[in-house]
């Protein structure tokens, strides 16, 4: 049994005065006046490494000490594909830690195996995380041990094992807003029969049992893991317990901004009152570097991919030659994997709409690809006069060049972001998790694009390029620009991200986290 909306809410509340009295109680600064150190640990995949390092830059611009994390699966990627290791070496307090996730090398840790990492990161590296922890190893002479742990929100063993052994602990969700509130409100959507519903026929049956969403979140619009027979799903199930765990932190950290979700974040605060909102991440991280450069004379920060791919930078010259707002950028995440069919559905969509289309397709994303198949001569043709393929791009600077006038995308919550600061519209056609509810917010609350979820039939695809990039060009462009230049005021100085962090940072370094 699931316990009831308020038996649950009491519960995280008493929980939440005890760890704010454990937290006042240790206020006092490091005998040696050593800076705080924070911990922080990402779930080890794209998103949420690419956030969640964003965060670390940023604590160690402020001269806290950092250590991040990585999986030793991730982080030999980053060695290998990026610029990591010189790219921190700015920062004399920072260091990376690794720590197995369990699985094999050989492990595809994609699409709908994914999952398996949550049980293998249960299993064979909680118990290693515990010692790291535990055995001071993490502290030197110069270092304090570790007094803050910033998990993200799916490990919540690790904000156990921080308030096991009392220091400040702090939940990261990479997750939107919208998709962390209809996540909390799992108890009472099942309460109210309306989770789970696979194999329900009206999937645009509005659903009720989520405050503040009432009017347009349908079945479809709920997270993907909602599309289960049983609440014992193991997806389901794994991220209802790790989300209602989120009140045993002192505090929440979100990577979003209060003039995109602030209805939201309003319900999310009655459940998690002591919540930071520092988003978007990769443009705060940005303002921040630019002002640090300009006050200190230091060089100019080189380009901070976070990369588990290779990047393939020939295409920003292929952009390069493209006139403005000319191309469709198409990228479905880290995780995302498609049919053959899907595949060839978006081919032929895309080359159908005579628009130029610059299109990452990841080496592992297309079940069956390497399937002996001739490529039919149209699509071969149009790709060519149009079209450009890579395996990666580095997305963020794509976004942002001129020649982009769309993406399509699987709505991935750092994509949507990226694309929102670009000031670049969106067709969305997400794969799981938060993704669902996300394009339904790009579409029909902050009216950012087009939603093509549960679809990708090529007459679909052609006609909703030709909308976004031509018929509703100009509808579209406006509400982007709008939106972007939101999204830039509240990481500039004064904005409401800028403020939050230095919050943050200030009670990390008090070692105090209160309410306002
Ligand atoms: N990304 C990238 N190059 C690509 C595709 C994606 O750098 O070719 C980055 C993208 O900028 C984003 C991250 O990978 O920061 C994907 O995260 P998101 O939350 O959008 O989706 P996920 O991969 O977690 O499904």
């Amino acid at each position: 049994m699931y316990p009831s909306t308020s038996a649950s809410i009491d519960a995280a509340i008493s929980h939440r005065k005890v760890a704010l009295q454990r937290v006042k109680a240790r206020g006092q600064m490091d005998q040696r006046g050593l800076p705080a150190h924070v911990l922080i640990f990402p779930f080890p995949v794209q998103g949420h490494v690419n956030s969640m390092l964003k965060l670390a830059e940023l604590l160690s611009l402020s001269g806290l000490h950092v250590t991040f994390l990585n999986s030793d699966y991730n982080h030999r990627r980053l060695l290998d594909y990026t610029n990591i290791q010189a790219r921190f070496t700015r920062y004399p307090d920072f260091r990376f830690e690794t720590i197995s996730d369990g699985l094999p090398a050989d492990h595809p840790r994609s699409g709908g195996r994914v999952m398996e990492l949550f049980d293998s990161l249960e299993a064979i590296t909680k118990p290693h995380f515990r010692e790291m922890l535990t055995s001071g190893r993490l502290s030197s002479d110069t270092r304090t041990p570790v007094t803050c742990v910033i998990a993200d929100g799916v490990l919540s063993f690790a904000i156990d094992i921080a308030n096991e052994i009392g220091i400040m602990s702090i939940v990261f969700r990479t997750i939107s807003a919208c998709c962390l509130w209809t996540e909390l409100c799992f108890p009472q959507l099942i309460e109210a029969g309306e989770v789970p519903f696979k194999g329900k026929e009206d999937m645009d049956q509005l659903v009720t049992s989520v405050a503040g969403m009432e009017g347009f979140l349908r079945r479809r619009d709920l997270p993907g893991f909602c599309r289960v027979d049983d609440v014992s799903d193991q997806g389901f199930d794994v991220v209802m317990t790790e989300t209602q765990k989120t009140s045993r932190a002192d505090a929440l950290i979100l990577n979003t901004f209060e003039e995109l979700e602030g209805p939201i974040l309003s319900h999310i605060r009655s459940r998690c009152p002591i919540l930071y909102t520092l988003g978007p991440l990769h443009a705060h991280l940005k303002t921040r570097l630019v002002a640090e450069t300009t006050s200190s004379s230091s060089p100019s920060p080189t380009q901070s991919s976070s990369s588990l791919w290779k990047e393939d930078r020939s295409c920003m010259t292929w952009l390069d030659a493209r006139p403005s707002k000319s191309v469709i950028y198409v990228s479905f995440g880290s995780i995302t994997v498609f049919t053959r069919d899907q595949f060839m559905e978006f081919w032929y969509g895309l080359v159908n709409s005579k628009k130029s289309f610059l299109w990452v397709i990841r080496p592992d994303s297309v079940a069956g690809k390497d399937e002996e198949s001739d490529i039919p001569a149209e699509l071969s043709k149009g790709t060519k006069e149009r079209g450009y393929m890579v395996d990666w791009a580095p997305q963020e600077e794509v976004l942002v060049h001129p020649a982009i006038g769309g993406f399509l995308t699987h709505s991935g919550w750092n994509s949507t972001l990226e694309s929102i600061v670009a000031g670049v519209p969106m067709i969305c056609w997400p794969y799981f998790s938060d993704q669902q509810v996300n394009s339904r917010f790009v579409s029909e609350v902050w009216k950012l694009g087009l939603d093509m979820k549960d679809t990708c039939d090529r007459g679909t695809v052609e006609k909703m390029v030709n909308d976004l990039m031509e018929v509703r060009q100009d509808e579209f462009n406006r509400s982007a620009d709008m939106m972007a230049k939101l999204a830039r005021k509240c990481v500039s100085e004064g904005g409401s991200s800028y403020l939050n962090l230095d919050r943050l940072i200030d009670d990390i370094r008090q070692r105090r986290i209160a309410e306002d």
